[in-house]
């Protein structure tokens, strides 16, 4: 039986951390989220991110902007939380209505803002492995690995999904901590051939029962990122039930991936505001 990988109690530990420290912080680190239009699941999101924002005694900030607003509407209120110093992370919730670029706005937030490690000189950083802000999920998938000494150096690790949210930066951090990474996409022929001889396995598709037991080595970490509505419950990319008595640790959802990605916000904003008073 695998050990299971407790996102929340991991992300309940750092949000811990976090809070000790805004705590003797005068004044106190403040995050912007930007919503443009009503998409719901946007809307819970930002909700909760603002909810732990106000747990860990992070200041928030929410401006809502109608879906009909122009991209220059929105990179005028980005230029404005560039230039505020109560403002120390700027979060434009994706996904961004058609008509806006994703990669102008992201790209407009100033990278010692970028919360979300979106920015080409964020992205630029880690692939040279020096300090910038990271991605949260990412970041979230490595914290994981960590608090459960999961040895990477050496090891055959799969990344399933490829987007520049997930698992493109996902396989980078892997590599910079000397892992052999395959990254397997939509295009990739033949999935199992590439899972099976994994030592980790990281999923981040989307897609209900995508990796199965068959294609899990005996022994293998299996880290499902996906989030896929199954009814009312939601679940991951990995077959849970089977997979888990044939992998060594494996995370659940929910309660895995997801938790850390929040944990990881707040703690990217606490690591820009110390970036921004020359104290990291
Ligand atoms: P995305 O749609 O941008 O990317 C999906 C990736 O999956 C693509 O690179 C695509 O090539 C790949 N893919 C699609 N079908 C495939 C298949 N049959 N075999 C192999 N690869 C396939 O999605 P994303 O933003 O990277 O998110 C991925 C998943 O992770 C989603 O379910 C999303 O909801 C979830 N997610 C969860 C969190 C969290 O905090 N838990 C955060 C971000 C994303």
């Amino acid at each position: 039986m695998a050990t299971l990988i407790d996102g929340k109690d991991v992300a309940a530990k750092l949000r811990a951390q976090i809070a000790a420290e805004v705590e003797t912080l005068d004044p106190k680190p403040g995050l912007a989220v930007v919503l443009v239009g009503e998409e719901p699941a946007s809307e819970i999101y930002v909700r909760l991110k603002q909810k732990k924002c106000a747990e860990v005694g992070i200041e928030s900030f929410k401006h809502e902007l109608p879906e009909k607003t122009t991209e220059d509407g929105l990179l005028a209120l980005i230029d404005k939380l560039n230039k505020d110093e109560k403002v120390n992370g700027i979060l434009v919730q994706l996904p961004l209505p058609k008509h806006i670029n994703k990669f102008k706005v992201m790209d407009a937030v100033l990278p010692e803002k970028d919360v979300d490690g979106f920015h080409a000189r964020n992205i630029g950083l880690l692939v040279q492995g020096q300090q910038g802000l990271q991605s949260c999920t990412p970041r979230g998938v490595m914290a994981l690995l960590k608090a459960y000494d999961i040895e990477l150096a050496g090891k055959e690790v799969v990344v399933i999904g490829r987007s520049l949210i997930v698992g493109n930066p996902v396989a980078q951090l892997l590599m910079n901590e000397n892992a052999t990474v395959t990254i397997c996409h939509s295009r990739t022929n033949d999935l199992s051939l590439y899972t099976k001889k994994a030592d980790v396995i990281v999923s981040a598709v989307g897609r209900k029962n995508l990796v199965t037991a068959d294609m899990v080595s005996e022994g293998a970490v299996v880290i499902d990122v996906g989030t896929v509505r199954d009814g009312t419950k939601l679940c991951g990319d990995v077959d849970f039930e089977n997979v888990k008595e044939q992998c060594s640790a494996i995370t659940p959802v929910p309660g895995g991936v997801g938790p850390m990605t929040i944990a990881c916000l707040l703690e990217n904003t606490l690591l820009a505001y110390k970036m921004q008073k020359g104290g990291a």
